[in-house]
């Protein structure tokens, strides 16, 4: 059986975590398992080998680099990771390798900054594996047909690690953090956010392209297409964490039941623009989107009607998206500082009244609602920025996620 363990920086950055690491992968070896360990740059911004902190190195002196050198001074990071822990592995006289994304087999497109990885080739993991070697996988990282290095972006190495889970039939993809597991809500807003046992892949995909940053959208999907499950868990404990597999496993469970609403997640900076159509043209509505289209903003919230059409783009693009609008003649109103709170739970489905729970939770404390819209497992509803926080508690209290067991 094939383990891939997966550490974020957090988890690497000081040398207490680091001994936490290393007590996971003895832990996983004693019990017979081949081990691919997969991890991230070490630290934080301002920590002197983070990802942030290369950038800003960059910035400091010029900030001329390109794409491609850019690139290759990001896979730095990983790289002093993954040599750090092999160093760290062979003085405990655990037999170790430490790869290159390109070397364990990660094979990208040549998207700089933000590659996909289209193929895997675990044959030279395999071969390690045989020889009873840890295998330690710089993450972000991949490598082009023709030898390019690459990166994968923002959470890339949870990517990493469920795609060589993937190419190596892993038993579990374990991803360790700095958090007990998934929780109802981001821990750093909410302080009452409970650790869940179960959730499916489609629940945490939501919560994560929803703005749930504890694990990235694309690692979730890789391991649900080869059916991986998949463990976020604390690098700081010996907890089971959160398991991350299919929805009818999870149905399963004691307490799904009365499981209505699994987790929230919010993302900041969003600006609310209304067009009216009305008595414009007949084909404004297309306009509209058609230019945001084409200048790549990518617009959410979209709501179409006789009357206007309604609709969020992010901060960043906000100033372009009006000039835009305004430039094509259309009256447009700018609602900026709004946030994104989506209420998240596959057992949603078919279940009446959940739109009323949150209407009346957040009224009773006179949180104003901008748009609302929905789908069969998630609820969004756009607040003012300031409310954000407020509104999280409330729905998190309201949806009784805090009685979590
Ligand atoms: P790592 O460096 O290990 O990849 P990240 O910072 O990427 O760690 O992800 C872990 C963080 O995600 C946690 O510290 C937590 O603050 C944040 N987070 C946001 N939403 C959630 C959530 N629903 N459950 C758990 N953690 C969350
Ligand atoms: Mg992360």
């Amino acid at each position: 059986m094939i383990t891939v363990q997966k550490f974020g920086g957090t988890s690497l950055s000081d040398e207490q975590g680091r001994r936490h690491v290393l007590r996971h992968i003895s832990r996983e070896r004693a019990a017979g398992n081949g081990i691919v360990v997969v991890v991230s740059a070490m630290g934080r911004r301002g920590e002197p080998y983070a990802t942030d902190t290369l950038l800003d190195w960059i910035g400091a002196n010029g900030n001329a680099l390109a794409d491609r050198e850019r690139d290759l001074l990001l896979s730095c990071g990983e790289l002093i990771s993954a040599a750090t822990l092999c160093s760290l592995l062979t003085r405990e006289g655990i037999p170790c390798v430490a790869l290159t994304g390109g070397q364990a087999g990660i094979i990208t497109d040549g998207r700089y900054g933000f590659a996909r990885i289209v193929k895997v080739d675990p044959a030279k993991i395999l071969e390690y594996l045989a020889e009873d070697r840890v295998v330690v996988v710089a993450g972000f990282q991949g490598m082009t047909e023709d030898g390019e290095i690459t990166t994968l972006g923002r959470g890339g190495s949870d990517t990493s690690a469920t795609a060589l889970g993937a190419a190596l039939r892993a038993s579990v993809v374990d991803i360790y953090t700095d958090v007990d597991g998934i929780l109802t809500a981001d821990p750093r807003l909410v302080d009452d956010a409970r650790p869940l046992a179960f959730v499916s892949y489609e629940e945490i995909c939501n919560m994560a392209y929803n703005g749930a940053k504890v694990i990235h959208p694309r690692a979730v999907e890789i391991a649900m297409r080869a059916g991986v499950p998949v463990r976020v868990r604390s690098t700081f404990s010996d907890g089971e964490g959160t398991l991350v597999t299919h929805a009818d496993f999870v149905r399963g469970q004691n307490g799904w039941a009365d499981r209505t609403v699994t987790g929230l997640a919010h993302v900041q900076g969003v600006t609310q623009l209304a067009v009216d159509t009305l008595y414009g043209p007949s084909d404004v509505q297309l306009r509209v989107f058609r230019s945001m289209a084409k200048n790549a903003i990518s617009v959410d919230f979209i709501n179409v009607t006789p009357a206007g059409v309604l609709f969020t783009v992010s901060d960043a693009d906000a100033p372009l998206a009006v000039r835009l609008l305004r430039e094509m003649g259309f009256e447009t109103r700018v609602q900026s500082g709004c946030a994104k709170v989506s209420v998240i739970g596959g057992g949603m489905n078919g279940e009446p009244g959940v739109m009323a729970r949150i209407v009346e939770a957040l009224t009773a404390k006179n949180i104003p609602i901008l748009q609302s819209a929905d789908s069969n497992t998630t609820i969004w509803v756009l607040v003012a920025e300031d409310d954000m926080v407020s509104a999280l508690q409330v729905l998190h209290t309201a949806f009784g996620l805090h009685l979590v067991p």
